[in-house]
């Protein structure tokens, strides 16, 4: 029996358990769903309680699969959820998620505030409706009585926490996510709760990432499939397990995801302000940030045109290889068409949720193919654009790991190292949060398997073409130019609303 690290990654879909090894071998992968309710327009929620039953369910599967216990269980979570409980942790509201967007009108006036500066620059956080603080501040004007009612304001993790061991703790992590903790003093942010409207003991005790607990109780242990002695390390968020995990830990090196959404994070030992792009700092551990910025429009801006103008419902893999394939004669910079991502708003560095998407310089020449290469093109230059914010406050950027569903197109990710100029490296494709946690485990409790856990044999490195990134460096500052142009225009036709 080979003793194992099992990491618990609780994402907005599905919770995931990957159990590895202390030598770094994958025994298995299991996980649970359970769904988003929208309703009201703007209102993504959740059931905590239907998350807490997935994650046993994981703990159950996957030592029946393995055989055997774990010794150590390590947590990484979405960030930005909220959950009003009294004394007991009983739920007194279903979770609000990181997408909810009722708190929008709230965050957009603070964002331009000489405050809302000054709270970013405490917490780290972009002023957003996905910000808890922001949330608070909804709550407290529109949920008044429930807004009093509530004992504490928790997020998912700590409701976790708090059914495992009675205590309300929380990272450092995914409280340098609320937008409420003072990332520089690791504590609550005395400015942040006044503004929120509350008092720091309605939240968690700040804990770092790699704090960690023993001695459940019997019934706990026996629901779970384990000892009552097994270890629960608190973790940290899933994009900054998912730095540690895709190992972009070095000074130089960025994580690049692309699925649905996308996103870019480096790891810097101190925080990266921008205060027009407002780019996040978030806390791997006490003295470590993941600094970044994630934008709306990845994959779901490309499916949204295979899907309604290249006549594909449902997309398979050798879907998406045959329609690639079609634009590998089409030159860099689809000989002057560009596209602008932003169907569904923007995150960073816009923060704009009026805007649109939009084709340009549409010429006779232009064909279906080059509508495709420069919709690919358009979503890499939107992280391109987060990736130079970043990269611009900080340390120069020499390589970039990449993730996400895109990385399975060797036509997509080459685009992507023609526009950044930088060598692209796919280290771990899947579960870097969930890996992440475990090596923050391994961190502090089984230190000398440290190097073995997280050796990595294997690597695919994709190198940029000198002369395509000289083309596309002509067409970046017109693609970000046209954004300010238009964006006037995007907010008339948005207020128009026909
Ligand atoms: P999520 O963020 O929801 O976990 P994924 O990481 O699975 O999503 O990425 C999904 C996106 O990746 C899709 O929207 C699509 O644009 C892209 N994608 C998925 N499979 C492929 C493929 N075989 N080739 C190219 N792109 C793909």
């Amino acid at each position: 029996m080979k003793p194992y690290i099992l990491g618990i990654d609780i994402g907005t879909g599905s919770t995931k358990a990957v159990a590895l090894t202390l030598t770094g071998e994958a025994l298995g992968v299991v996980q649970n769903h359970y769904p988003i309710n929208n309703p009201e327009p703007g209102y993504s929620e959740q059931d905590p309680l239907l998350i807490w039953h997935a994650f046993v369910k994981c703990m159950q599967d996957i030592t029946a699969r393995v055989g055997y216990a774990p010794v150590t269980v390590s947590f990484s979570s979405a960030m930005h959820s909220i959950i009003l409980v009294d004394e007991t942790g009983t739920p007194l509201s279903p979770m609000i998620t990181w997408a909810d967007a009722r708190s929008e009108d709230i965050a957009q006036e603070l964002r331009h505030s000489v405050q809302g500066a000054e709270i970013y620059r405490i917490t780290g956080t972009p002023i957003h409706a996905m910000s808890p603080l922001c949330k608070l501040i909804w709550l407290r004007t529109n949920k008044p009585e429930l807004f009093i009612q509530a004992a504490q304001f928790i997020s998912i993790k700590e409701f976790i926490w708090f059914k495992l061991f009675g205590s309300f703790e929380i990272d450092y992590s995914i409280a340098s996510a609320t937008g409420l903790f003072d990332i520089l003093k690791l504590d609550w942010s005395v400015e942040a709760c006044k503004l929120a409207g509350i008092s720091a003991a309605k939240l968690s005790i700040p804990r770092n990432t790699t704090y960690h607990r023993n001695n459940l109780n019997p019934d706990t242990a026996a629901l779970l499939n384990i000892s009552q002695q097994t270890h629960f390390v608190i973790g940290a968020s899933d994009g900054c397990c998912a730095n540690l995990g895709s190992h972009t830990t070095g000074p130089g090196i960025a994580a690049l995801t692309i699925g649905t959404s996308g996103a870019v994070r480096i790891t810097s030992p101190k925080p990266v302000y921008n205060f027009d792009g407002m780019t996040f700092n978030y806390l791997l551990n006490q003295d470590t940030f993941v600094c970044g910025g994630a934008v709306n429009n990845g994959g779901i801006a490309i499916n949204w045109l295979l899907q309604n103008f290249l006549q594909k419902e449902k997309l398979t893999p050798a879907d998406y290889d045959e329609l690639f394939a079609t634009i590998d004669t089409i030159p860099a910079a689809s000989d002057g068409l560009i596209f602008l991502p932003y169907l569904y708003g923007e995150r960073a560095p816009l923060w704009d949720t009026q805007t649109s998407g939009g084709f340009l310089n549409i010429k006779p020449a232009h064909t279906r193919a080059h509508f495709l290469r420069a919709a690919l093109e358009g979503v890499c230059f939107a992280l391109y654009d987060v990736l130079k914010t970043v990269e611009d406050a900080s340390v120069n950027i020499t390589q970039v790991n990449i993730s996400g569903g895109f990385v399975s197109s060797a036509t997509w990710t080459q685009i992507l190292a023609d526009i950044t100029g930088k060598r692209l490296v796919v280290l771990q494709p899947e579960d870097a949060s969930a890996v992440g946690a475990i090596y923050l485990a391994a961190q502090v409790l089984h230190p000398e398997s440290y190097d073995q856990l997280t050796h990595v044999d294997n690597q695919t490195v994709i190198e940029p073409n000198a002369q395509n990134h000289e083309r596309y460096s002509k067409l970046f500052p017109i693609f970000k130019k046209l954004y300010r142009d238009l964006m006037d225009s995007m907010h008339r036709l948005h207020e128009l609303d026909i």
